[in-house]
């Protein structure tokens, strides 16, 4: 047993696409170039239309490359008037400014262009890992987690990783790309203005970490209760019946009433703080505005160093940043907010593949002569143990039963075969070669199990037949059916073997499903058969039948057959039945051998007996 280091990383699913997310990178800086070009032209738009060419001299300005950028635009636009007139200069400044727009969106498109297909596929592939992570975690995780929130786990927090992680990344490369341009332009135009904003940017930053603080537990919290109540409706659904049978479903209710209550309470709080993000910037923002009118205006006014349509074009500029800045605090929140989906996705990723298969795992060909519990010892939990020193041998081709009172650890031996659980202490190996040193395909392979629980998939009664080997023809599926007292109610069906079943099974009788779920496993013709109550939803002539035929078709075909009852009539014929209580064998031997010995299996017997009206008890 040891742990796996899956250690789920975002960045691990993007980086195979980091060419294209560096090209995306790079149509935003051109994006933001022409955006930043657009702002520019406007300065000598203004020359021309107001005429300010007499205002500071070049090189007088005490704003030094900022004004001299201006100056030499302007000189360009004096040159161009000249020689071809203002009215002719003013179209070109204005058709130069159509250009730059429509390229500035062309880039922008190309660069959405390019990674919604990426956003996309890490969505798929965090999907796909996650189900196979599912498909390998053992049993004993299921035991512990609840179904619908696992079900949130992939359908919602995946989701959230889209909305609000993905999605932001690629809005906010295009703000804080355009941030840094435009940031760089304010300089270029004044360097005292812009060596003012710099120092507001670190307040803007600090009050923004302030409100979005506890966003990220917040979050994480509510997608737990989010997943409690995915849990809910999925149990409340699944025992309807029970609920309303005990007029208990205002229980069900009140339940789910009180998660949603705390829902919608945390819901407020978190959306609370993210409706602030906005107002906070933007009231930082026009605080940062009117500090800059102020002293923009001394500039141009008493210090003569900045020129009025450099200083409108710094405005511009700053104006263009606001909603930038604004668009990337609000992406911090989001991804704030999608690292609590993230964290519970980890989570899923980084639990332990408990069964898992060794590097050098020897293969398991098929089954030959026989499977052996040595000493085996078995916890669910560390507070009890479920079986002690259990030790025995199930040869080829025998039909071996599990009795004894409830909770005495049958299934839980039934599950140690085929690797379903280990062992604490013990081992169990099968033709000498110990399980937890076999590959698990392998060991699957030679194994079919029937559990308590049919599971049914909403398909064809024939599809969900052919679960247990694909590859079976029409007569394979048929012969499996006639074994397992199947045929006859299937075929008085209308569609036959392609009537679809319902969800789970759910149009059909507890013994029809029971009787599929055999008929697949007897599909599968592996060499051992678990049957763990497999008959149990069958009246007892019908399960007497079916485990006479089966047991007799195992001796035919040297199957294995280990059987869970409760019902000891079915296995009256097995080869050796053991007893167990609570956690250990108590008794062993042939039905006669063990009736005769007057111990625990005499007294179920004798129990089941009254039950049934004191019938046949021989011995
Ligand atoms: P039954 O005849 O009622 O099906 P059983 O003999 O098959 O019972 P097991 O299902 O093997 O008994 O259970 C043995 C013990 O292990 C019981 O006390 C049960 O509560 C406990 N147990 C079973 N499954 C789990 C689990 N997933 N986690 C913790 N304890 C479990």
């Amino acid at each position: 047993m040891k742990s796996s280091k899956s250690s789920f990383s975002l960045f691990r699913y993007l980086s195979p696409y980091t060419g294209r997310l560096l090209f995306n990178l790079f149509l935003r800086v051109l994006s933001a170039a022409f955006t930043i070009a657009l702002i520019i032209a406007v300065a000598p738009l203004l020359y021309i239309l107001f005429d300010t060419g007499t205002g500071i001299e070049a090189g007088e300005a005490a704003g030094g490359i900022a004004n001299a950028g201006i100056e030499m635009l302007e000189n360009r636009v004096n040159l161009s008037i000249a020689q071809h007139g203002k009215t002719f200069t003013l179209i070109i400044i204005a058709a130069s400014l159509a250009a730059a727009y429509f390229l500035k969106n062309l880039c922008a498109y190309m660069g959405l262009y390019l990674f919604s297909p990426i956003r996309n596929r890490v969505v798929a592939q965090i999907r796909n890992d996650m189900f196979r992570k599912f498909m390998l975690l053992p049993l004993s995780y299921y035991a512990r987690e609840q179904k619908g929130d696992l079900i949130t786990r992939i359908t919602a927090n995946v989701q959230d990783i889209d909305n609000q992680m993905l999605n932001q990344l690629q809005q906010v490369l295009v703000d804080i790309v355009t941030f840094i341009f435009l940031v760089s332009a304010l300089f270029f135009i004044s360097v005292p203005l812009s060596l003012f904003v710099l120092v507001l940017l670190p307040i803007v930053g600090m009050a923004t970490s302030f409100v979005s603080r506890s966003l990220k537990k917040k979050s994480r919290k509510l997608q737990n209760i989010n997943g409690r109540i995915s849990s809910q409706v999925s149990e409340s659904l699944d025992g309807l019946k029970t609920l309303r049978s005990y007029n208990t479903t205002h229980y069900a209710i009140g339940k789910f009433q009180a998660e949603n209550r705390r829902y919608f309470h945390l819901n407020s709080r978190v959306l609370h703080r993210i409706n602030l993000s906005s107002p906070v910037s933007e009231v930082l923002g026009t605080i940062a505005i009117v500090a800059i009118l102020v002293i923009g205006g001394y500039l141009i006014l008493s210090e003569k160093s900045l020129k009025p349509e450099a200083f409108i074009t710094y405005l511009l500029a700053m104006i263009q940043i606001l909603p930038a800045s604004k668009n990337i605090t609000s992406a911090y929140f989001n991804w704030q907010s999608g690292k609590g989906s993230l964290s519970r996705i980890k989570e899923v990723f980084d639990a332990e593949e408990l069964i898992e298969e060794k590097p050098d795992a020897e293969s398991l060909s098929g089954f030959e002569k026989e499977i052996r519990l040595e000493n085996i010892t078995f916890a669910y939990t560390s507070e009890k143990q479920t079986l002690r020193n259990i030790s025995l041998t199930i040869p080829k081709g025998k039909f071996i039963a599990l009795v004894g009172p409830s909770g005495g650890g049958k299934s839980t031996i039934i599950n140690l075969i085929p690797r379903f659980y280990d062992p604490v202490d013990g081992k169990v190996s099968i033709d000498g070669k110990n399980i937890a040193n076999c590959k698990i395909r392998d060991l699957r392979a030679i194994s079919s199990l029937v559990s308590q629980d049919t599971v049914l998939f909403n398909d064809t009664v024939y599809n969900n037949i052919l679960v247990g080997n694909p590859s079976a023809c029409r007569e394979e599926v048929i012969e499996a059916a006639k074994m397992a007292d199947a045929h006859d109610f299937i075929s008085e069906w209308e569609d036959g073997y392609e009537s679809v079943i319902g969800d789970s099974g759910t149009k059909l009788s507890g013994g029809q499903r029971q009787r599929i779920s055999i008929a697949r496993a007897l599909l599968k013709k592996a060499p051992i058969l678990l049957f763990d109550e497999a008959t149990s939803a069958l009246d007892t002539e019908a399960e007497n039948r079916i485990m006479a035929a089966i047991s007799a078709y195992g001796k035919k075909t040297r199957q294995t057959i280990v059987s869970v009852a409760h019902r000891l009539s079915s296995i009256r014929n097995a080869d050796e039945i053991f007893v167990l209580e609570e956690g250990e064998i108590v008794e062993h031997g042939t039905h006669e051998t063990l009736y005769a010995q007057n111990g625990l299996y005499q007294k179920l017997c004798l129990m089941q007996d009254t039950e049934n009206g004191a019938q046949k008890t021989t011995s």
